[in-house]
């Protein structure tokens, strides 16, 4: 493998035993059961597979150990994520050897960036998909298309003109890649593809786009997913309506940039016309977006989150670095004084903004200074969330080539620090809740005690932000996870709330 420090070990090759114990297997109706690792993008990505192999008449297992084929979708966006999806891949490839497993597929990004790598090195690993050829999944784990699966549901997107622009200048050249294939993803589902959701019953990501346009230096995400393309305003409308009939009450619309919905359609305020639309949609109750690119937020969209109540007044903006030298390396753009004034703005268009951000710490060349002015801008800035991310090397990004790499000690006391200081912004932040009243979704028992009940708030987007831990409920009360309850804040920690049942 050429990516710096990604250990692929050549795995052994299946015994004799393992391949009798096998035969016996392949006698019973085949299983299938996913380890889906990344992001909510490539959850929605799982989902959809399960929902072909679901409709051609293949059953899922809920646990893996069990499933006869399994299929790994993996994670490429740093490296520590594809040193996961690697050991991930080779438990599930032990799975195979000692014969519990019949047979082992591997799909997502890591297949876009090492697609004759894995096969090479992982023999254990029947066949790979990539994130543009979905479809494949079923061929890959020996499942037979149902007719109207033959039907090619797969149609080319348009692009957008700043994308094809990047294009011409190489953005999505994987020409560096030893291991990948030249074609770029092209494909996004749409409402008539079917989905499995593995998300609790009452919420649901739909993906509103794919691939990225943007030039990020640190960022390899252009070259895995394609350009960026926009679903069809009217399939998204179509699937929320679906998933609310189905009883999902919270929607997530996501993307690599929600931002830039609908502009290769000539949609000017795509993003916000969906919300808008999506806000007269009577079953649903929470809508949300995350990930917006910091100059695309409009005016238009502001007025949208402030106005519609089912909107949450939830902003999730990746600022990546505050100081103006260091966003320039990153061929961002931006600096402290611009966003703290687009922070503003945010704040008084939407009353009670919950404010999410993340940021990459130690980029190449990132200097004290340069650290301190993002520690003092977070200071200032007062976020609700964060995210910190160390710096890490990607080949083909064009990061890659600039000087000035700090060493991993002293990326890590920065990432650090910065946090030291997020810590203290959230403790003062969550006890100003204690005593407020919000709604609440139950989502079940908590994952650290059998004791305690966890649930979210508007403020709190799945699976990211912190936990409101439910200690009490009224006699009259049936905890039921799925459902909305009025709460209120009777403890804060430093991200976590407590709170009762009202
Ligand atoms: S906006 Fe930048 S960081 Fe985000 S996916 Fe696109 S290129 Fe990567």
């Amino acid at each position: 493998m050429p990516s710096k420090n990604l250990t692929i070990p050549r795995s052994s090759e299946k015994t004799p035993v393992a391949a009798a114990e096998n035969h016996e297997r392949i006698l019973r109706p085949q299983t299938i059961g996913f380890i889906s690792l990344g992001c909510p993008k490539n959850l929605v990505d799982s989902e959809v597979m399960m929902g072909l192999l679901a409709r051609s008449g293949a059953e899922l297992s809920p646990r893996v150990e069990d499933a006869d084929v399994i299929v790994v979708n993996t994670c490429s966006f740093i490296e520590s994520a594809q040193q996961e999806s690697v050991n991930t891949i080779l438990e599930m490839a032990a799975l195979k050897t000692s014969g519990r497993a019949r047979k082992l597929v591997v799909a997502g990004c890591l297949v876009e960036r090492f697609r004759d790598e894995i096969r090479k090195r992982i023999p254990e690993v029947d066949a790979v998909v990539g994130t543009g050829e979905l479809q494949n999944i079923l061929a890959a784990t020996g499942v037979a298309p149902t007719p109207a699966q033959n039907d090619s549901p797969f149609v080319l997107l348009p692009s957008r003109a700043e994308g094809d622009a990047r294009a011409a200048q190489g953005r999505f050249s994987r020409g560096q890649w030893e291991g990948a294939i030249a074609n770029l993803p092209n494909y996004l589902y749409d409402d008539e593809t079917p989905r499995v959701l593995a998300t609790p019953k009452s919420t649901a990501y739909i993906k509103i786009a794919e691939g990225c346009d943007h030039p990020c230096t640190f960022c390899i995400i252009p070259q895995l997913r394609g350009q960026f393309r926009s679903r069809r305003f009217e399939s998204v409308i179509a699937e929320a309506e679906r998933l609310a009939q189905a009883g999902v009450r919270e929607i997530t619309l996501i993307g690599q940039d929600t931002t830039c919905y609908g502009e290769e359609f000539g949609l000017k305020d795509g993003l916000a016309l969906l919300l808008e639309k999506l806000a007269k949609i009577d079953d649903l109750r929470w809508i949300r977006f995350l990930y917006a690119y910091p100059n695309k937020i409009t005016g238009r969209l502001l007025e949208a989150i402030g106005t519609h109540e089912k909107i949450c007044s939830y902003m999730d903006v990746p600022l990546q670095h505050a100081s103006a030298n260091v966003l320039k390396r990153m061929k961002r753009g931006g600096g402290p004084d611009v966003f703290l004034r687009s922070i503003s703005r945010m704040r008084s268009e939407i009353p009670a903004l919950t404010l999410r951000t993340s940021f990459i710490v130690g980029f190449p060349g990132e200097t004290d200074q340069e650290f301190e002015q993002l520690c003092d801008f977070v200071r200032e800035a007062q976020f609700d969330w964060m995210g910190t991310f160390a710096y890490s090397d990607q080949e083909g990004a064009d990061a890659f080539a600039l000087d000035g790499k700090l060493p991993l000690r002293v990326i890590e006391r920065r990432r650090k620090r910065l946090m030291e200081i997020q810590r203290q912004i959230s403790k003062k932040k969550k006890k100003a809740l204690v005593g407020q009243e919000f709604d609440l979704l139950l989502e079940g028992m908590s994952e650290e005690t059998d004791l305690l009940m966890e649930g979210r708030t508007a403020m709190h987007a799945p699976e990211i932000d912190g936990k409101v831990f439910v200690n009490d409920f009224p006699p009259s009360a049936e905890p039921r996870p799925g459902e909305f309850y009025r709460c209120q804040i009777t403890e804060a920690h430093d991200y976590d709330l407590v709170a009762k049942i009202l």
